[in-house]
């Protein structure tokens, strides 16, 4: 089986404010760790195209035209005017098996003219963290990048110590961000942010093309793909970690992997990131971090949304204080499925919050309480939320085989558990093991059945006393 790799890259086709040409760095001595053969087959690629060579940047396939983005983007609420992709290179973007235009980048391959003083690679551990994290996302089924390879380079790269060199090779929707927009408005650069528009709404919001309010359309159309995104998030206990607006895909993936983790024990406040000082990025003020990164993106919609600059930001302003209801909605679906309903009552929410209450005050793990309870399993923790739920239960339409089987399938037996991420990790920096990368990575890719002999992928971490702490994965 051999399948011609055909690119399309329409994004290197527009003008060249938007990106610069690049080519990776050649590395030493490539080697392979892991090709996902599904996902290349899915864009209809050979998977035998994937060598070493090739997932470091060494060999390039035909039809690629390489670059590198340019982006802004506020980190941790300060603006940057430049950053760009400083150590990530577009290959170039194939149309997928099911028609979806699906950009392919290698991370790590080597200095960008939007490097600064960074060295333009990555180190191995974050490649393994984003590949597993990003995989076990698409498998709990919500929106992500994926990971299409991982190959390490036979060279080492330099942080608080010297690490074992590795590229990954990211496959996404597009890796255009809230940042993108910025680049170009802080520029009041209207022609470019114009091309850009017409862009994104051709290739992920094409509903919006005939809208009479194009940019209006837009906004609306990313707020909801984040509103969307972020109650997915909370629904999992996932924690970003660096929700930056150069972190945010105008797509509604989940992007950028870097600090993110995912929460044992049920705290709202729950933060890991090292350099998170501040709780910026907590769980429960992703959404608020979402809706503020949103008001950015609004702000560079400015000119297009109305001629009169007034009315523009008055729609917009409307648009953006509308949000935390446009995301409660989304977040109560998330949990009703959680609690099995399929039907929706006002008093829902009060009877979630209720569930989360009661599980912050006894410390529940919160993975683990949504499986027993999807289970049929005890928890007499909760039991004196379990009685009105089952009268709650009692009114939804369907039967409670059903509302256990919904439940099953929204409540994961299996995450990346912490721990279990740095011990897989260690292994593969400190000892060349990549086994418990593929064991983990097996597990995770069916989070939602209990599978023989992997109980302790699912169980929680034994209590050390000490917070997890992440670092940002440069
Ligand atoms: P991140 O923290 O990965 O979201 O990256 C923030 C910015 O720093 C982006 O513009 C990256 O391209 C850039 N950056 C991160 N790591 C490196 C590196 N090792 N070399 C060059 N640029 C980097
Ligand atoms: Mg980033």
């Amino acid at each position: 089986m051999t399948m011609p790799a055909s690119f399309d890259n329409s994004y290197s086709r527009l003008p060249a404010s938007l990106h610069a040409s690049v080519r990776p760095t050649p590395v030493a001595e490539p080697a392979l760790i892991e090709v996902n053969l599904p996902l290349a087959l899915e864009l209809g690629l050979d998977p035998a195209l994937f060598t070493a060579e090739v997932a470091v940047g060494n060999r390039l396939l035909p039809g690629t035209a390489p670059i590198a983005q340019a982006y802004a983007g506020h980190q941790f609420g300060h603006f940057v005017p430049q950053l760009g992709d400083g150590r990530a290179i577009l290959l170039g973007e194939v149309v997928d098996r099911n028609g979806i235009r699906r950009d392919i980048q290698l991370k790590g391959a080597g200095p960008t003219p939007f490097s600064r003083r960074g060295d333009g690679r990555a180190a191995l551990g974050p490649v393994l963290r984003e590949y597993l994290v990003s995989e076990a996302m698409h498998a709990l089924g919500i929106p992500s990048t994926r990971a299409l390879a991982a190959a390490t380079t036979g060279e080492k790269v330099y942080r608080e110590a010297a690490l074992p060199g590795a590229v990954l090779t990211r496959v996404a929707k597009s890796h255009i961000r809230v940042g993108t927009f910025q680049y170009f408005a802080a520029r009041r650069d209207r022609d470019s942010l114009s091309v850009l528009v017409d862009h994104v709404i051709a290739r992920h919001y094409p509903a919006a093309a005939t809208s009479d309010n194009r940019a209006l359309a837009l906004l609306d159309s990313v707020m909801l793909a984040q509103a969307r995104l972020v109650a997915r998030w909370a629904g999992i206990g996932f924690i970003h970690g660096v929700m930056n607006t150069d972190n945010m895909s105008v797509s509604g993936e989940t992007i950028d992997y870097g600090p993110c983790a995912f929460m044992d024990r049920y705290d709202p406040a729950t933060v890991f990131s090292s350099i998170d000082e501040y709780g910026r990025y907590a769980y429960a003020n992703q959404p608020a971090i979402a809706q503020w990164n949103l008001a950015r993106f609004a702000e560079t919609l400015i000119p297009f949304l109305d001629p009169d600059r007034e009315a523009a930001i008055a729609v917009a302003t409307q648009r953006i204080e509308a949000f935390p209801a446009l995301f409660t909605d989304q977040w109560t679906d998330v949990f009703r499925a959680k609690i099995g309903l399929a039907s929706a009552e006002d008093a829902d929410a009060d009877l979630i919050h209720a569930l989360l209450d009661a599980m912050h005050g006894a410390g529940a793990d919160f993975t683990l309480t949504f499986r027993r309870l999807s289970l049929g399993e005890a928890v007499p923790e909760l039991d004196a939320w379990l009685g009105q739920w089952r009268t709650r239960l009692q009114r939804d339409r369907q039967s409670n085989d059903q509302q256990l089987a919904l439940m099953r399938a929204s409540n994961p037996a299996y995450i990346p558990r912490n721990h279990l991420v740095e011990a897989m990790i260690e292994a593969a920096v400190e000892r060349a093991d990549p086994e418990p990368f593929r064991t983990m990575l097996q597990v995770l890719l069916s989070p939602y059945s209990e599978q023989e002999g992997m109980d302790r992928y699912a169980a929680a971490p034994a209590e050390t006393g000490q917070a997890y702490r992440t670092f940002c994965g440069t």
